[in-house]
């Protein structure tokens, strides 16, 4: 037995954390660089088909430990937070390529390419302070209509985790919209006073009949809620110096020039 070189392997702290079954919460994690093996996860076709299966895959493969708990399978990576298995997939990145991401954006007013080298280690990461997470709640503008016409504005989601990235995964590779009405509906606790079992039938549905300015503050709700790294850029145009707002270009992630 002999262990690993100190530089191989990294400690970090969950944004949100592990919950076991038993209800203690794990927050400190120990990653090690991607290997080889992991180079051969990353080709591995069943796991391109489904990007939930592959973060499991990945995180599971280099995660050494996950606070106390005696030993982490695939089931521990799976029933962690989508916020935190973001966030070390980011510190992954970092520690085996480093913290440089080349990105490219396109500016919405000019058309123009902009090229930025992104500083991985630098993106602002929200830490839970308990804990637990808090399920997101708001007041829709709109709200959904059921059959009997009533008006149901008050929504409760809890935040996803890996179980569900990996259940939403076909309907997000067909189709992004799709993919993210399903992953909500899976994530929908309450809606106004819609009886659960109306709720759980309509599934998906309740999500397509939103109206787009809903949709629009459901995403504004979560992201400002959400714990974990914030992947949203601020822009501004080099050509015609408009500010905008885009997502982390993640095109070179895994695939460093
Ligand atoms: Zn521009």
């Amino acid at each position: 037995m002999s262990t690993l070189p100190a530089s191989r392997e990294f400690e970090f702290t969950l944004p949100v954390g592990y919950t076991d079954d038993e209800g203690r919460a794990h927050r400190s994690v120990v990653l090690r660089k991607m290997t080889g093996r992991e180079e051969a996860i990353l080709a591995d076709r069943r796991f391109q088909r489904n990007g939930g299966q592959l973060v499991t895959e990945l995180l599971h493969s280099c995660l050494i430990r996950v606070g106390d708990l005696p030993k982490n399978g695939r089931s521990t990576v799976a029933g962690m937070y989508s916020a935190d298995r973001n966030y070390l997939l980011l510190k992954l990145r970092s520690i085996t390529f480093g913290p440089e991401l080349e990105a490219s954006y396109t500016c919405p007013s000019c058309s123009d390419t902009i090229q930025i080298d992104e500083d991985l280690d630098d993106l602002p990461v929200t830490v839970l302070s308990e804990d637990s997470p808090e399920d997101v709640t708001m007041e829709l503008g709109d709200g959904y209509v059921d059959r009997e016409g009533q008006v149901h504005t008050a929504l409760t989601l809890r935040l996803p985790t890996g179980v569900d990235e990996e259940a939403v995964a076909p309907q997000m590779r067909q189709n992004a919209s799709l993919g993210k009405n399903a992953l909500l509906a899976r994530c929908l606790k309450s809606l106004g006073d819609l009886p659960r079992h109306r709720m759980e039938a309509l599934g998906p549905k309740i999500l397509a009949d939103l109206t787009m300015t809903d949709r629009r503050m459901i995403d504004r709700a979560l992201n400002e809620a959400a714990p974990g790294v914030n992947l949203v850029r601020q822009i501004e145009c080099p050509n015609c110096g408009h500010l905008f707002k885009a997502n982390l270009d993640m095109t070179h992630f895994l695939s460093p020039e």
